[in-house]
């Protein structure tokens, strides 16, 4: 490999969107989470230098990695087909799907999608949550009037609290992360069967070397250590 003079090529600066909790979140002023730790370790297992994080809205993610203010994103980000226009992803390292949150004693105890006839319903600007809301604005259940986005989802449950959005569409492990600590609880889950990637530059060989150290981390138990760590 090339360390010597090549503008830093051996470092990679990774990029996230804190207040999705457990993956990236603050905590008593620092940048922690299952992501944090995720890309941390493929990235030196890799063999390359953890770079600076750079926090960044969700909505933003996507072009300060093509601009390269960063140079890899780890922020439960699913891996989507409009997204792989603009950026590659990883393999896969995580699955989820997406859970309606509501209020905790609150008059609104939705079963199904049906059930979110006139409700104000929100999700975090560019989220795969927000795809679900529009869609339901789209068969005519919510009207566009009554749709919330968030720049994060901390915000968004703030407001669910406060009565001022009935139901937030969130990554399920998010939710329970949520529901466990606020006054907040998961009505039903809807099956989207999402997968979540790493996202880098399309043209960064690097990504080659990233899977290489996810696949070795999945076989060696360090993934699993993490898994146990941050959601068990
Ligand atoms: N997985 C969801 C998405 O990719 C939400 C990610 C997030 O809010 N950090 O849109």
């Amino acid at each position: 490999s090339d360390d010597s003079d090549d503008g830093g090529n051996n470092v990679i600066n990774p990029g996230t969107a804190p207040g999705f909790p457990p993956f990236e979140y603050t905590q008593d002023g620092e940048l922690v989470g299952f992501d944090v730790d995720l890309a941390e370790a493929a990235i030196e297992r890799a063999g390359y230098e953890v770079g600076e994080w750079t926090e960044i809205e969700f909505d933003s993610l996507i072009p300060s990695l093509t601009q390269g203010n960063v140079d890899l994103v780890a922020a439960a980000m699913t891996i989507t087909e409009d997204r792989q226009q603009q950026i590659a992803f990883t393999d896969p390292y995580y699955e989820s799907d997406q859970a309606v949150l509501v209020r905790e004693g609150g008059d609104l105890s939705p079963e199904s999608v049906d059930d979110l006839a006139g409700a104000v319903v929100g999700a975090q600007s560019g989220t795969t949550g927000q795809d679900e809301v529009e869609a339901l604005v789209d068969d005519g259940t919510v009207a566009a009037d009554d749709v919330r986005q968030y720049d994060n989802y901390t915000l968004g449950v703030q407001d669910l609290e406060n009565g001022n959005v009935d139901v937030l569409i969130i990554d399920i492990p998010v939710a329970e992360n949520f529901a466990d600590g606020r006054a907040v609880t998961i009505a039903f889950t809807i099956e989207t069967g999402e997968v979540y990637g790493m996202g880098m530059r399309q043209d960064d060989d690097r990504l080659a070397d990233i899977n290489d150290a996810l696949a070795e981390m999945q076989e060696d138990g360090t993934y699993d250590e993490l898994v146990t760590e941050w959601f068990e």
